[in-house]
């Protein structure tokens, strides 16, 4: 082996280049929750059942090694990361965050970090992908088509009466994520949903507020849709197993913004949340997360800021180049334990 490698210089290059794009030492997934609730309707595929998460943190004890992402850094670096280490985030807020999954978490003693939003605290309004669920999904009939203007182009869309369509399709629990929509129902939530994702706070206030008006229905937040309370957020971060990072004020798409709005969300969240905590912020994880999401302004606007490591929402293995602002994220979504555990194995396996 010595002698082929003296024999060929381009094979130690080549060799070296492989080994600086692998993970160094043992490996480690990022795993990204959403909420611990079980929901008649689902749209975003967001929950996972107290049940299934108390499987999912079984399977965490018994197979792979349960490490804070505080400790995430330090321990590649040094080349001391446990064989399958497993990190768990949630992102947003959501109260069943502290109700459902900090109670799971204490009994399987496993950490966590919870990103959130801090534009819903204190508020009783829903995240605009909640709120577009209860304003098409709920009871009642909608009307029978729908014409609006967003940024200088009118949609239309024709719906009839389509009333026993409440989210759920012959028992399957309809998504997003799936490639059909069922009914207009939920195709006019799949292109309102696109179409709402990308824009910026007023607007998407001002087409919600044409939404409610056009079904009928107030903007409460419901009980099973809001975000912790100060009082709540304290509570969950109370006994140390549980970490909380910033996930901006508004939960806006950040490259689509100014670096001056970008400071601003993620300044102003992590402010509140300081407050709230009366403790050093240090994590961040992206709204929405994909590679599009965020962009180089908003990593020096991380930097300047002082933020030490941000999450985003992208599969892959955790290299050296993805500390500190690219860590990515394996989503998780509602599985069985079994399933969990065939999925986690798989994603060792790929990096
Ligand atoms: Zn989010």
């Amino acid at each position: 082996m010595i002698a082929r490698l003296l024999a060929s210089p381009r094979g130690i290059l080549s060799r070296f280049r492989r080994f600086r794009s692998r993970p160094l030492g043992s490996k480690a997934l990022i795993l990204l929750y959403h909420r611990v609730a079980e929901l008649p309707s689902d749209p975003q595929w967001l929950c996972v059942t107290p049940q299934q998460f108390a499987e999912h943190l079984d399977s965490i004890r018994r197979h792979f090694y349960p490490l804070r992402l505080s400790e995430l850094q330090a321990r590649f670096e040094e080349h001391k990361l446990p064989r399958k280490a497993v990190v768990i985030t949630f992102d947003d807020g959501y109260s069943d965050n502290l109700y459902q999954a900090k109670p799971l978490l204490e009994k399987y003693e496993v950490p966590a970090t919870v990103f959130i939003a801090t534009g819903n605290i204190g508020k009783s309004r829903e995240f605009w992908w909640d709120e577009l669920d209860y304003l098409l999904f709920s009871d009642g009939a909608l009307p029978e088509s729908l014409e609006i203007t967003i940024n200088g182009k009118t949609h239309r869309w024709t719906l009839k009466d389509e009333v026993d369509s409440l989210g759920r399709v012959d028992g399957v629990r309809w998504t997003v994520a799936m490639d059909f929509s069922p009914t207009r129902r939920h195709q006019l939530y799949r292109e309102l949903a696109a179409i709402i994702r990308d824009l910026d706070e007023s607007t998407r206030e001002s087409v919600m507020e044409h939404l409610a008006g056009w079904v009928n229905k107030p903007r409460a937040a419901r009980v099973t849709h809001r975000t912790m309370s100060p009082c709540e957020i304290q509570e969950l971060a109370a006994g140390g197993l549980v970490d909380v990072g910033g996930h901006t004020v508004t939960h806006s798409v950040l490259s689509l913004q100014s670096a001056a709005e970008q400071l601003k969300e993620i300044a102003e969240s992590r402010a509140t949340l300081e407050d709230i905590l009366s403790r050093r912020i240090d994590t961040f994880s992206y709204p929405f997360g994909g590679r599009g999401d965020y962009n180089e302004t908003t990593k020096a606007v991380l930097r300047e800021v002082g933020l030490s490591l941000a999450c985003a929402n992208f599969e892959g293995p955790l290299l050296s180049s993805s500390f500190p602002y690219d860590l990515p994220r394996f989503i998780v979504r509602d599985w069985g334990g079994e399933e969990f555990l065939e999925r986690l194995t798989a994603w060792f396996k790929g990096q």
